[in-house]
This record gives structure tokens, sequence and C-alpha cells, in this order.
């Protein structure tokens, strides 16, 4: 839907902040994001295609870096956001890393060459199964998760 109605940057460039609002809000987007979508596209031709570019636009950072190169050209990269995280931080409660940099090397090594589908099924995982109260006892994973198999020696 979004690309149909703004298929060209400039297509983007033209519109307003309000347009651009009401058009990213079914993607999960706010009004914070169109105004760094409307700033990326006056000042660049094109997306740039390295990550370090990437994490420089404004709202950047490295989720947004991983996922445009993972969505865009399933490059084999992990998608970490809070969500997803959490995800990870449970099933690997013992070894999970504390800092970023670190979690990213410890993802990097699980994500498959189907990257995109992977990272996508992680995303609505995370926000509908695993969730702040986890739904464990219909959880597929729950046999491998450290969080629930801890959970269930508690009780
Ligand atoms: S068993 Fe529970 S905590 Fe573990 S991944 Fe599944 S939903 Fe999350």
């Amino acid at each position: 839907m979004f690309l149909e109605q703004y298929p060209m940057l400039a297509d983007i460039a033209e519109a307003s902040e309000d347009e651009l609002t009401e058009a990213i809000e079914p993607l999960g987007f706010h009004n914070i994001r169109a105004e760094a979508l409307k700033r990326i596209v006056l000042t660049h031709d094109c997306l740039p295609s390295n990550p370090e570019s990437l994490m420089k636009l404004p709202r950047g950072g490295q989720y947004v870096a991983n996922a445009t190169l993972c969505f865009a050209r399933g490059d084999r990269l992990p998608v970490l956001d809070r969500n997803v995280e959490r995800v990870y931080s449970r099933v690997f409660r013992n070894t999970w890393p504390e800092t970023k940099a670190d979690q990213m090397t410890f993802t990097q090594r699980l994500v498959p060459d189907e990257a995109r589908a992977y990272n996508l099924a992680l995303l609505d995982f995370g926000a509908l199964v695993c969730q702040d109260e986890p739904l464990c006892e219909q959880c597929f994973a729950n046999e491998y998760c450290v969080y629930f198999q801890d959970s269930v020696r508690r009780e």
C-alpha cells in the first residue's frame, strides 16, 4: 500500500508530513518516523546501501541499518528490536550477552540464509507470543527455552 502510494523517493518528498504520518501509521510507525523519512528523501537521491551510512541517517542506528539491508536485499543480518531482544534473552537466558555489540555477534550466527523470513517471523513472535507476559504453554520453543525450563523447575 505504501509503495503503491509512494513508488519513488520524489513522491515522498512531495507529500506533507501529515500525509506521510497517515501512510506509515498502519506499518506501526509514528509521526517521528514521518519527519525523519521526509528529511532523508530531501537530502538523498537514493538510500545508502552500506550499514555505516544507513546508521547515520536521521533516526538511523543499527536496527534501521540491519532491517533495511535484510528486508530490502535479503542480507543475512540480525534485526533486534525490543521484542526480539526479549525473545533471545529468554531463550538463551544464561548466555545472553550484556552489551549490544556482543548481542549482535551472538545473534549473527543464528540467522539463516532465509534471513528475511526468519527476522519477520521473530518480530511477529516477539510481539504476539513471547510478550512481556509470555504465552509459554502454547509456545513451540518452550522445550528449548531456558526461561521456561527454569520456571518449570521452580514449580
Ligand atoms: S517458552 Fe515462553 S519465554 Fe520462552 S520463547 Fe516461548 S514464549 Fe518466550
